[in-house]
């Protein structure tokens, strides 16, 4: 079998080798079609399959209600940071914003070039290490949408409860923890992720939209970027990105085979608990970039006393088959991304490893 470390890289990251394996298994001939999923056309019979599956599967395992649409799209998350603002603002219309990251930054910053907004709070002043909380915020009376960032990716915090804003439908950029926790759909309009962090890997991006928020799209920004052109042809108005949206496929049957939402869910808090055991149980050693109650079950952040220390925890981790833990630039020191493929195992190991490692330099 192929030599393969515990991969903690942030993005893309590890998917589950079962979906891999099936990828390769299905390669040059899929499905006795004669040819590999990516050479299929997308109008086939056989590729339809894949893509209405593909759909069903995110419906389901999320427990997406009826009236919302499950669009797959290309961009990044990046590109619906501009296309949510693009269809929603415009003459009158203005949006809430909750900053807590570098990535909120930069969707805040697409939306001004739209439209009226306003940063309803900000967590820029202790560099991002915490969510503001709900008496933080300042809300305006007439947003037609708040938009946060659920999980950060780079900073380490998560929203553990979404905030209260008098009914204003929330927008969630979720690239970094979609699908790896129950949702309340009735507070959302929009869910929107980028699959290279927890579905699957980079190419597509998975836009979960109220029907009304599609209806209520400006028809005169170009006809690509209004989300019905895509919601009216099940995403299918020009070629989607079709060996992503297969590779995904056979990440979401992964997470059924594991319990779906709640197998996943479950997995993410028991290997959220061995990583903050371990960092508060050797608190003199592992210091924990952000406010406790705002950790991330996705992105554990932290430092060690210097950091000549931290570049030697990165190459010795790496040494023994741990990768991808250099912090992001912008914060620093160490940062574990656990999402849902990484196999709880490969925490236990690396919490293991950090135990030694901080008994031999501390
Ligand atoms: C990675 C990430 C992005 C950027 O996604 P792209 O698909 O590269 O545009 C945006 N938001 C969050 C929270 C992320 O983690």
């Amino acid at each position: 079998m192929a030599n393969r470390i515990w991969n903690f890289n942030p993005g893309p990251a590890t998917l589950p080798l079962s979906a891999l394996e099936k990828a390769k298994a299905d390669l040059p001939d899929y499905d006795n079609s004669g040819m590999a999923v990516m050479e299929l056309s997308h109008r086939s019979k056989q590729y339809d399959a894949v893509h209405k599956d593909a759909m069903t599967l995110m419906r389901d395992l999320f427990g997406v209600p009826d009236n919302f649409k499950i669009l797959f799209l290309q961009g990044g998350a990046s590109l619906q940071f501009a296309q949510i603002p693009m269809n929603l603002l415009g003459e009158g219309k203005s949006a809430d914003y909750i900053i807590t990251g570098s990535w909120s930054k930069k969707a805040l910053k697409e939306a001004k070039i739209q439209g009226t907004v306003n940063v309803a709070a900000s967590s820029e002043e202790t560099n991002f290490n915490r969510i503001p909380a709900q008496d933080e915020l300042n809300l305006s009376q007439d947003a037609v949408y708040c938009h946060i960032t659920s999980n950060n990716t780079i900073a380490g915090t998560q929203f553990q409860t979404f905030p209260d804003t008098n009914g204003i439908p929330l927008v969630a950029d979720m690239s970094s923890d979609i699908l790896s926790r129950k949702v309340d759909f009735s507070k959302f309009g929009i869910i929107y992720a980028g699959a290279q962090k927890n579905l699957g890997p980079s190419g597509i991006t998975v836009v979960i939209i109220r029907e009304d928020f599609i209806e209520a799209g400006r028809e005169d920004i170009p006809i690509i970027l209004q989300y019905r052109t895509q919601a009216d042809k099940d995403s299918l108005y020009n070629t989607p990105p079709t060996y992503s949206i297969y590779l995904m496929k056979l990440v979401l049957d992964w997470v059924k085979s594991v319990g779906g939402l709640q197998g996943v869910e479950k997995r993410n808090q028991e290997k959220a608990n061995m990583l903050y055991g371990i960092i508060d149980e050797m608190s003199d050693f592992f210091r924990g970039t952000v406010e406790k109650e705002n950790r991330s079950s996705m992105n554990a952040t932290f430092r060690l006393p210097t950091e000549e220390l931290e570049a030697k925890f990165v190459a010795d981790a790496l040494a023994a088959g741990f990768g991808g833990l250099k912090g992001h630039r912008s914060v620093g020191g160490i940062r574990v991304s656990m999402y849902n493929a990484m196999e709880p195992q490969g925490i236990k190991e690396l919490t293991a490893f950090m135990k030694k490692f901080a008994e031999k330099n501390g």
